[in-house]
């Protein structure tokens, strides 16, 4: 099997792409900041399915972390990504230092108005979805893929990265890929290495609680207000819980309701001791 190709330079990034260009095909990009699991693979995955040559960044992105963040503390195993990444067939990773995506002088951010970024992580990160936008905007730039993947784990996220695509007129594909959870409902994330297994088993009240809302609102429920008490009283029934928000909102427009009568997403932001973990559904499909 050949190994996943590293790439750690813009110039050796953009020369693979031209080859690849040359040879009409089609690139796949699937942004990530390692550690990955199995939720990034089905991302690689479906990019495989759909594209013929795929490129996987790994990046901590400093930009998007707030100062009191886990940026240095975030997981970093580009060993164990580069295996997962050949086992599954990516061509290529795009693993650059900060210093050459964001170098010495560096000083154009992307920002996205338009009542999508001050609310929910917009709202609990400030800053958060100017370093995302900056990012992917760079790395599409970069990688002049003509589709793009991403986790409907962070479903603001792929509201706001639409947002800037179309605004942008950016000529490039955004799929959203749903949430994979392990056996248990537990949203696979890198952010679950710092559980502790007592946190861990507490965290399932996340997509219990979700399912149980989606439920109610299956059997006709249509009240927000209703749907995000019961969301509340049923996380605030784990002790270990902390919750940062509760929100629903119309998706993907992301505009306040206070019935259900479209589709609308349902998040959760939750501390487990110092360990932030989010969670959503989006019911009333399209
Ligand atoms: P991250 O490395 O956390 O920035 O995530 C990279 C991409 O993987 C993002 O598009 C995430 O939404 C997506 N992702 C993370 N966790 C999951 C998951 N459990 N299921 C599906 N996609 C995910």
């Amino acid at each position: 099997m050949m190994s996943v190709l590293i790439l750690e330079t813009v110039a050796d990034v953009k020369k693979f792409v031209h080859n690849a260009k040359a040879k009409k095909l089609t690139i796949g990009l699937v942004p990530t900041m390692g550690a990955l699991h199995d939720g990034h693979i089905t991302l690689m995955k479906r990019a495989k399915e759909t594209c013929d040559i795929v490129i996987a960044s790994v990046f901590v992105n400093p930009t998007q972390f707030g100062p009191n963040e886990d940026f240095d503390a975030y997981p970093r195993t580009f060993g164990e990504d580069c295996a997962k990444l050949t086992a599954v067939g990516v061509d290529a990773v795009f693993h650059p230092s900060v210093e050459e995506l964001y170098p010495i002088g560096y000083s154009t951010f992307i920002t996205v108005d338009g009542g999508i970024t001050d609310k929910l992580c917009g709202a609990k990160r400030p800053g958060h979805f100017r370093g995302v936008a900056t990012v992917v905007t760079k790395l599409i730039n970069i990688t002049e893929a003509d589709k793009a993947f991403f986790g409907q784990k962070d479903a603001q996220q792929v509201v706001v990265i639409k947002r800037f695509v179309s605004d942008l007129n950016l000529n490039i594909d955004i799929e959203m890929v749903p949430i994979v959870r392990d056996n248990n409902g537990l949203a696979l994330s890198s952010r679950n290495k710092y559980l502790s297994a007592e946190e861990k088993r507490s965290a399932l009240v996340l997509s219990r609680s979700l399912k149980a809302v989606a439920e109610l609102i299956a059997d006709g429920e249509k009240q927000v207000e209703v749907i995000k008490a019961r969301l509340i009283e049923k996380i605030k029934a784990e002790p270990l819980s902390d919750i940062d928000y509760v929100e629903i909102y119309s998706f993907p427009e992301l505009k306040e309701i206070s019935l259900i009568n479209e589709p609308v997403l349902i998040a959760v932001a939750v501390r487990f001791g110092t360990t932030r973990l989010i969670d959503n559904i989006i019911v009333g499909g399209k």
